[in-house]
Parts: C-alpha cells; structure tokens; sequence
C-alpha cells in the first residue's frame, strides 16, 4: 500500500480541489483529509460517517478549590497566565504542562483529558475516508492528524485498498511534519506567486529531510509566467519534477458550488490536465 500527500506551502493554492479530483481518478484508494484545523474535504466528498471517537489532545489542569490553601504557587508559576490571582483556571491558555500541579503543596491540582475533538471513519462514493474535526481553539493538530494517517491505514488494510491519498495541511509546522512522515511521495501544490515560491522552497525542504520524493503542480500558472518559469527553473536544477501545470480556470469553483469535484463536474482542459498529472504520479508511485 502506498501513501501520496498533497500538501501547499501555504492555504487556498486549490490543494483539496485538486485532492477531491484524484479521489475520481483513483480506483482503489482510502482518502484521508489531514487538515484538521480547517477541514474541507468533506464539503465536496459529503462522507456518510460510520465511525465517530472522541479525541484527547492536551491535557488540561482541573483545581479542586477544596483542598486549595491559596498559597499562588500554581499562579506565580504558570508560564502560560492560564491561572487567575484568584485560582480559577482560564481553559483557553492551559498548555497542559502539568507545572501546577507539580508545585502546588496540597495535591488540589490534577491533569485530565481535555476532549479537543472527533475523528471519523465514512463512507464516500468515491471509497472510505478517514476525517476529523478539531475543536474551537484546541491545539495538538499534529496529534490529530496521526490518529486520521493510522485510521487510513486501517481501512486501506481492512479494505485491501492500495493507494491511501492525504490531503495535507498548510504550512511546515507539526501537523505538516505528521502528514508527511513515512509516505511514499509528496505532491506540492503552488502558485505563480513570490510568496508562493518562498513557500515552495521551505516544503520542499522538509521533505527533502525525511527524504520523500516530491512532484510540483503549480496551480493557476497562467496568470505570472514570469514566476511560472522561476519555479520550473528552481525544480529543475533541485531534480524535483513538475507533474503539472494548471491553467486558472473558473470551473474549479463551479464544481465546488456543485459540491463535485472537476473531474465529475466538466470533461474539458482542466480535468484533462488533471487525469495527466494523475498519470504521471502513479506511474512514479507504482513501481
Ligand atoms: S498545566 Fe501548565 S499551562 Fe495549564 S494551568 Fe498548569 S501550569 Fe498553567
Ligand atoms: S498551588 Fe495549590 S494550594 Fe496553592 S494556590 Fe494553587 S491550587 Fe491552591
């Protein structure tokens, strides 16, 4: 079984619209939508859950005001502001690094599981998928995303799927790192922009130091050839292949308004581009 991740260096570079589209072209896939802080996936995917679990991130400080003898050591100690003069915990700040509880005096401070979210396992018309959605304000999304990879794999293991397809997150921080780590090949989603090419440059980075080999799409490249020449020029003398090239078009968000992905939406330029990018991934992919 392999694993491809789509990922962007940064959000709104067309990452899930082009994931949603493999989802089509791919006959024997599990999905699995690792962007757990802004989930989209499903919007156009519309999974029928079968399987929900609630997800314990950071663990959260709880003060018995019993037991306290008001003595501040916790507050004065908190490194976070996330205890009150007057002892009362301020949730949203808790980190869960447990130093309360290490100094209060009188046992009146214990950890417990903070419930941060649910991760699920649907049913999709284009195969099993594995999702989840983190709370308001929780952290721990690299966490979340590990629980989303190793539920994929189950399903792709259950299923005898061989292919499991990541939508990843923006970004390099952890939740990045957790949906690179172990696949078999990164697809890198950019734009014809500065930023964009900076972006570029720095995922290429981490997935060069887990050693994944990455492919390039640059999405919209038709509206900056100039930059569109700059990030093939880069690819090409970091030996990084561009798989594809796609033009703006706007069916991209008529299929989303359609809540389909492209690729059921239109047989025009756009999906025709996007069944040959697939073409080139697999044939790197299985080998
Ligand atoms: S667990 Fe850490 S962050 Fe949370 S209240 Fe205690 S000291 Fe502060
Ligand atoms: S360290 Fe313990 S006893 Fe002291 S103020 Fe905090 S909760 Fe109360």
């Amino acid at each position: 079984m392999k694993q491809l991740t789509v990922i962007s260096g940064k959000g709104g570079t067309g990452k899930t619209s082009i994931t949603a589209a493999f989802a089509s072209l791919a006959k024997n896939a599990v999905l699995a939508d690792c962007d757990v802080d802004a989930a989209d996936l499903h919007l156009i995917l519309k999974p029928d859950i079968k399987k929900t679990t609630g997800f314990h991130g950071l663990n959260i400080a709880h003060i018995d005001k019993d037991r306290c003898i008001d003595c501040k050591k916790c507050y004065e100690s908190c490194k976070f502001d996330a205890i009150d003069e007057e002892i009362n915990l301020i949730k949203e700040s808790c980190e869960g690094c447990s130093v309360c509880e290490y100094v209060c005096p009188v046992d009146a401070i214990t950890m417990e599981e903070r419930d941060s979210g649910f991760a699920y396992i649907s049913d999709t018309r284009f195969g099993p998928m594995a999702h989840a959605m983190l709370k308001t304000a929780e952290e721990a999304s690299g966490k979340l995303v590990t629980v989303v990879r190793n539920n994929a794999k189950t399903l792709a293991e259950e299923k005898k799927k061989d292919l499991v397809i990541i939508d990843g997150p923006p970004g390099i921080g952890c939740p990045v790192i957790a949906s690179l780590t172990g696949v078999d090949m990164v697809l890198i989603v950019t734009e014809p922009t500065l930023s964009a090419i900076h972006d570029l440059e720095r995922i290429l980075g981490v997935a060069n130091h887990f050693g994944i080999p990455s492919v390039v799409c640059v999405n919209k490249y038709d509206i900056n050839m100039d930059n569109t020449e700059k990030i093939e020029q880069y690819c090409k003398s970091n030996g990084v292949e561009v798989v594809g090239n796609l033009p703006y078009d706007t069916v991209v968000t008529n299929a989303m308004i359609h809540e389909q992905n492209v690729i059921e939406f239109s047989d025009g330029n756009f999906s025709d581009r996007i069944a040959e990018m697939w073409d080139k991934i697999t044939e790197r992919l299985i080998v």
